[in-house]
């Protein structure tokens, strides 16, 4: 299969055992058989005719909340950001938005048109793609009242169309990705408003809240505060992010997001959930 890709006529980047660390937003990460970012539609379909329909096939965008471990990933990462980075104004408070597009690129688009409703994108460094993906995969709602309909693509080229309804009742079904959004904005403008992200840190949180319990709340009270795995360590300010030292592996997260969870679950009786999406092997 490598020789046959090679031979291809791809005009985006192709790249074998691509270390992951060059494309998450936390710098960590085992190599990924095939990464690929494709310069356009077009180009991703040929992509997909030649892979083998038994290659695991997973989307990445800012890469805040996906890891591959650190024995890598033996399948397919594909990268929207270049073939899906369009913004287009499509009605005066419509807004149509690439899967690759970052939050605050739509956040600064929408300021310039007087759009009001996505000042609150402007801290968050996700793509429009992971973003949604999230939120219909854990049912945070969020995003959902700003979202009128989004655009599907398979690993068989077929493009859907679905209200944001359909797309909750349904999901996102294996092996079909998000590659473009439509947003309704207001058209009063406001004052921007600034998003919390407790540690400036880039990357997404570890844990999902439990029970409605602040996540950083339940770790002190489990005296677990700034405590430290290898190159990974809690971070003061907010123990539900991380920061990542130099010497870090994703191994070192994994073993830390265990402690913490068999204390939590010791001492409080609270299951902790983890909100970080890990594929690939371990070492
Ligand atoms: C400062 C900060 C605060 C956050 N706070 C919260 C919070 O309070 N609660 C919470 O739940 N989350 C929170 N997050 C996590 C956030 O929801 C995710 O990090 C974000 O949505 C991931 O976006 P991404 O572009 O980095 O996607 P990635 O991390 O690259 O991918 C996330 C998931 O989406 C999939 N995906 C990516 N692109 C597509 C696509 N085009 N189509 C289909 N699937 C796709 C990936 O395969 C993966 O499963 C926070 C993150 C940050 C950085």
């Amino acid at each position: 299969m490598v020789s046959e890709l090679q031979r291809a006529p791809l005009r985006g980047r192709l790249r074998f055992d691509e270390s992951a660390a060059k494309h998450t937003a936390w710098r960590i990460g085992g190599p990924i058989a095939r990464f690929y970012e494709p310069a356009n539609e077009g180009d991703l379909l040929r992509f997909l005719q030649i892979l083998p329909s038994t290659d695991v096939v997973v989307w990445t965008g800012a890469g805040c909340n996906l890891l591959v471990r650190d024995g890598g990933f033996p399948g397919t990462v594909i990268a929207p950001r270049r073939a899906f980075d369009q913004i287009e104004l499509v009605s005066e408070s419509a807004v149509c938005a690439g899967a690759g597009v970052r939050l605050p690129k739509l956040a600064r688009f929408c300021a310039q048109q007087r759009l009001n409703g996505a000042q609150v994108f402007a801290n968050w460094p996700h793509t429009v793609g992971g973003a949604l993906q999230m939120c219909v995969s854990r049912d945070r709602q969020s995003l959902w009242p700003l979202v009128e309909s989004v655009v599907t693509l398979d690993r068989y080229g077929e493009r859907r169309s679905l209200s944001m309804s359909d797309l909750r009742q349904r999901g996102f079904p294996p092996n079909e990705w998000l590659i473009a959004a439509q947003f309704r904005f207001a058209d009063a403008p406001a004052e921007p408003r600034r998003a919390r992200s407790a540690t400036n840190v880039g990357h997404g949180p570890v844990f999902r809240a439990a029970q409605g319990r602040e996540v950083h709340e339940l770790i002190r009270q489990a005296g677990l505060e700034g405590i430290r795995s290898g190159g990974i360590e809690l971070a003061a300010d907010d123990s539900n992010y991380v920061h990542v030292k130099k010497d870090a592996c994703v191994g070192d997260l994994e073993r830390l997001i265990v402690r913490v969870q068999e204390t939590v679950r010791e001492r409080l009786g609270v299951r902790l959930e983890r909100q970080v999406q890990l594929v690939g092997r371990r070492q």
